[in-house]
C-alpha cells in the first residue's frame, strides 16, 4: 500500500498525540522539532542532577490520556507509574491555608472547618457540574469546521450548559457564599491563562474535573508522558527528528506540500500537521500576504492568555511543604487586574510552588530536591516591561516573598542552581507568541467554531494540534486536538477508526 506522508511541525503534546495515532494507524509520519528534546512547553529542563518539568506539573482527567493510549492499543500505566494527589493541593490564603482535596467527604470537612454554612454547597457543586461536564465534554471531542456542527443533537444538549453571560466567579456563587471558598474553586481559571471574573462560566468543568476525577503525578514527571509518547511514534515506526527547525510551510498557492527546514532542504508530505504555537506559526510559517483570516494583523487582535515568570531551583535540602501549593496576593482581585488589564508587574503577587521531591524521589539527589515557581505575568502584548533588564531584579524580589510567605525561610542559601524563564524567554525560546504561555485565550468569541479550526481554514493539507485549535489548551484538550486532527486525516484517506458518538 502506498503510505500517506504526514509531517508535524513540532513534539509537544499536541503533535506527539497525532504523531501516535496516525502512526500507529499506518501513515508515514515524520515529526521535525527545533529543540533538542521532545515535549516543548511539557519538554524536561534538566539543571546539573536536578529534574524540572518546563511547564505543566497537574495532570487532571487522566482517563483522557488513557484513551490517546487506547487509540493505539496500548495501556499507558504500564509504562508510567501514576501517583495519585489527596490532597491535591494545598491554598494559602493571607490567614489562612485550605487544603484542597477530590474525596468529598474530607473536602466537606475542611469546608465545614473554614467556612461554617457553606457545606453543602459542595453537594451541589458536585450535581449541577456533573451535568454540565457530561454535556459539554461529549462537545469537545469533535471538530468545529462548519457552522452546522453547532446544528447537531449534542450541541443543541448542551447550550444551556454555557452559562451565556457568566463569568466563572458567577457561577460559584451559585454554591458558595464565602469569597476565599469562591477563590477556591475559581482560580482555576489560571490554567488556562484567564481570571476567574473574564473567564466564561461554562469553564466550571475545571474545577469539577479536579474534584471528580483527581490530578496525578507520573513518577519522573509530567515531562515523562511526552517521551513515552515519542517511543510509541517511534514504535510504530515513525519518525522524530530533534534539533531541527521548519522555517515555512512549502506552499503551491493555497496547497501546502511540504516544509522547508531551516538550512533550506525541502521536504514534500500529502498533510502537514502545525503544533508549533499557533500565533507563532501564522506569524512566521507562513509568507506574509498568503493568509487573510490570520494575518498579522489579525492575529494580534486576538486575546491572548496570560504569561508566566518561572525560576526552577535545585536546592540542597529537602522541604515537607506539599507537592503542589498556591499562594494568594493580598489583594487577589487586583492582582489579576494588574496582570490582565494594567498589565503591569507588582510586589503583591500571587505565585504557585511545586515541591515534586515530596512525591517522587527520582527528579533531585537523595537529600536534595527541585522547587519549581511559577507567576503569573502580563503577556507581551501591550505590556511595556523589559524582561531581560528586569529579570534579575523580579527574581529577587520573587524569592524574598517566598520566603516571607512560605515555610521555606533558609531557601536561599540551599540554592545549588536556578533558571529562570520570562515571557521573553518563552516567545524567542519556545516559539510562543506574545510569551502567552496558555496560547489563545478561552473567551466564547475563541472557542469551538470561533477557535482555529483543526483542519485549517486557509490552507489545503494543513491541520492544525496543540492549545491554539480546538478544544484548546491543558493537557488532556491538547490531547484531544491531536486525536480529533489524526481522525479527520483517517476520514480523508478512508482508514477506519472508532468514530465519537454523535
Ligand atoms: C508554565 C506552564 C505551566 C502549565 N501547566 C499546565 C498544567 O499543570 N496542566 C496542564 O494540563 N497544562 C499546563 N500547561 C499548558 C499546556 O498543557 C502546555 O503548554 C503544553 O505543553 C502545550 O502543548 P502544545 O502541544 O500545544 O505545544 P508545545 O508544548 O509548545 O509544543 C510545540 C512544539 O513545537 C516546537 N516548535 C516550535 N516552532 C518550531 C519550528 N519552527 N520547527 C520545529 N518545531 C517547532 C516547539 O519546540 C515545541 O516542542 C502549562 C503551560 C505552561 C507554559
Amino acid at each position: 500500500m502506498n503510505r500517506k506522508k504526514v509531517i508535524i511541525i513540532g513534539a509537544g503534546p499536541g503533535g506527539l498525540t497525532a504523531g501516535m495515532i496516525l502512526s500507529q494507524r499506518s501513515f508515514d509520519v515524520t515529526i521535525f522539532e527545533k529543540a533538542k528534546n521532545v515535549g516543548g512547553r511539557n519538554a524536561p529542563l534538566y539543571l546539573g542532577d536536578y529534574k524540572f518539568d518546563t511547564g505543566p506539573t497537574f495532570l487532571m482527567l487522566k482517563p483522557i490520556l488513557e484513551e490517546m493510549f487506547k487509540e493505539v492499543e496500548l495501556d499507558v500505566d504500564k509504562y508510567l507509574s501514576f501517583k495519585k494527589l489527596d490532597p491535591m493541593y494545598r491554598l494559602r490564603f493571607v490567614d489562612r491555608d485550605i487544603f484542597v482535596y477530590s474525596d468529598r467527604d474530607k473536602m466537606k470537612k475542611e469546608i465545614v472547618n473554614h467556612f461554617p454554612g457553606n457545606e453543602n454547597g459542595i453537594d451541589k457543586f458536585y450535581e449541577i457540574e456533573q451535568k454540565r461536564f457530561k454535556r459539554l465534554f461529549e462537545c469537545l471531542s469533535i471538530p468545529y469546521l462548519s457552522y452546522l456542527n453547532v446544528l447537531r443533537k449534542r450541541f443543541l444538549l448542551a447550550i444551556p450548559h454555557f452559562a451565556l453571560g457568566k463569568s466563572l466567579f458567577d457561577i460559584l456563587g451559585n454554591y458558595f457564599s464565602e469569597e476565599e471558598l469562591k477563590l477556591a474553586f475559581t482560580f482555576q481559571a489560571k490554567y488556562i491563562g484567564m481570571s476567574p471574573w473574564e473567564c466564561p462560566g461554562a469553564f466550571a468543568i475545571i474545577p469539577f474535573i479536579e474534584h471528580n476525577f483527581s490530578i496525578y503525578h507520573p513518577i519522573g514527571g509530567l515531562f515523562k508522558i511526552s517521551e513515552i509518547m515519542a517511543d510509541v511514534v517511534k514504535k510504530f515506526n515513525g519518525k522524530i527528528y530533534t534539533n531541527t527547525k521548519v522555517k515555512q510551510l512549502l506552499l503551491d498557492g493555497k496547497n501546502v506540500k511540504g516544509v522547508i527546514l531551516e538550512k533550506g532542504e525541502k521536504v514534500f508530505a500529502d498533510e502537514v500537521i502545525i503544533n508549533a504555537d499557533f500565533g507563532y506559526s501564522m506569524t512566521n510559517l507562513v509568507q506574509e500576504g498568503v493568509l487573510k483570516k490570520y494575518s498579522k494583523q489579525n492575529i494580534l487582535n486576538k486575546k491572548f492568555s496570560c504569561s508566566t515568570f518561572m525560576l526552577y531551583l535545585g536546592v540542597k535540602k529537602k522541604y515537607n511543604i506539599p507537592h503542589h501549593s498556591i499562594y494568594f496576593a493580598q489583594d487577589y482581585r487586583k492582582n489579576v487586574e494588574n496582570i490582565f488589564n494594567n498589565k503591569i508587574w507588582t510586589e503583591d503577587m500571587s505565585f504557585y510552588i511545586q515541591n515534586a521531591s515530596v512525591t517522587d524521589p527520582t527528579v533531585a539527589p537523595e537529600g536534595k530536591s527541585t522547587i519549581y515557581i511559577l507567576v503569573p505575568v502580563p503577556n507581551k502584548i501591550n505590556c511595556e516591561i523589559n524582561w531581560e533588564k528586569e529579570k534579575q531584579f523580579f527574581a529577587e524580589q520573587v524569592l524574598n516573598t517566598v520566603v516571607k510567605k512560605t515555610e521555606l525561610k533558609d531557601l536561599l542559601s540551599n540554592i545549588e542552581v536556578k533558571k529562570i524563564i520570562t515571557p521573553d524567554d518563552w516567545a524567542n525560546e519556545y516559539h510562543v507568541f506574545a510569551g502567552a504561555t496558555f496560547n489563545l485565550a478561552h473567551n466564547l468569541g475563541q472557542m469551538l467554531f470561533f477557535r482555529p479550526h483543526n483542519k485549517f481554514e486557509e490552507l489545503n493539507n494543513c491541520y492544525i494540534v496543540g492549545g491554539g485549535t480546538h478544544p484548546g489548551s491543558g493537557l488532556p484538550t491538547i490531547y484531544e486536538t491531536g486525536r480529533i486532527t489524526a481522525n479527520l486525516i483517517s476520514k480523508k484517506y478512508s482508514i477506519k477508526y472508532k468514530q465519537p458518538t454523535n
